[in-house]
């Protein structure tokens, strides 16, 4: 099973276009039925009507899938469940520090940063001072919950991810480093999971043995790996695929420019036209 998890935080733009044929393409190499996952954990951004749009901008460029589609806010109670087996380790801690916080005690240029350019979690002590991290302790308030990564990965042993080619083909077996993202976050203050969690747990639901995804998340993979370890879940292959840049050279969002698939339908673009020009 395949899978393709857009965020229903917008309309979908080209470079969804190509992770959906980038799907589309190993599912019929390999003969399997590719599914979809709104990842939806994000409720202040998450829209139904873009949800909607989704479904029908898949439908338009002609890409068939199998349901139920599975919408990651549904499953709250799974994250948490999965959160407690880690607290229950001890792998996991609250952590009060905000990101602004975290940047500001970062700002010296040499400052360690984690494969996304974040800088890393230092601890709150380092940040807010030992006294006030003790009060914000005390206090009650809503924290988030970091992955104890030095520990995680000691416990989880040398790590690989199995590669495979646009077709699914094995490539091999890539060694992964999830040390270089520090304690990452596994429940934000305001949502019982995060992007990392939740991931792991939906590829494990959804029995998804092949992640086709843009190569912006090629590093987040070693986080997957480590997860998927502590918690016990089958492991996919995985293939990045490239990524349609922006006029600023980064990756293409509406920030940038990226018009909608939407906005090139109303313009007269086909189906056909938009995999002409992916090269589908
Ligand atoms: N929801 C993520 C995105 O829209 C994709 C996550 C994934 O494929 O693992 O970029």
């Amino acid at each position: 099973m395949l899978r393709f998890a857009p965020s229903p935080n917008g309309l979908l733009h080209l470079g969804h276009a190509l992770s959906i044929f980038a799907n589309e393409r190993m599912a019929q190499a390999l003969a399997l039925p590719l599914t979809v996952r709104i990842e939806d954990i994000d409720r202040s951004r998450a829209r139904p009507e873009f949800e909607q749009a989704i479904v029908d901008d898949i439908a338009w460029l002609g890409v068939a899938w199998v349901g139920p589609m599975r919408r990651q806010a549904d499953h709250f109670a799974d994250y948490r469940a999965a959160l407690r087996a880690l607290k229950a380790n001890g792998l996991v801690y609250p952590s009060f520090a905000t990101r602004r916080e975290i940047a500001e005690a970062c700002r010296e240029p040499g400052a360690p940063r984690d494969p996304d350019g974040a800088p890393l979690y230092a601890g709150d002590a380092a940040i807010l001072g030992e006294a006030e991290a003790a009060r914000r302790r005390a206090s009650g308030q809503p924290a988030a919950w970091r992955l104890r990564m030095a520990e995680a990965a000691e416990r989880a042993g040398p790590l690989t991810m199995a590669c495979v080619d646009a077709q699914g083909c094995p490539l091999g077996a890539l060694p992964v480093d999830p040390l270089a993202w520090g304690d990452v976050v596994l429940a934000r203050k305001d949502t019982p999971t995060s992007y990392h969690l939740a991931v792991v747990m939906d590829d494990a639901a959804q029995s998804i043995t092949h992640v086709v995804r843009g190569e912006d998340l090629l590093a987040a993979t070693a986080v997957h790996r480590v997860l998927q370890t502590l918690l016990g879940l089958p492991a996919p292959a995985y293939h990045h695929h490239r990524l349609i840049l922006g006029e600023d050279g980064r990756k293409l969002s509406k920030s940038n420019g990226a018009k909608s698939l939407a906005a090139l339908r109303a313009d007269g673009m086909s189906a056909a036209d938009i995999r002409r020009q992916l090269g589908y």
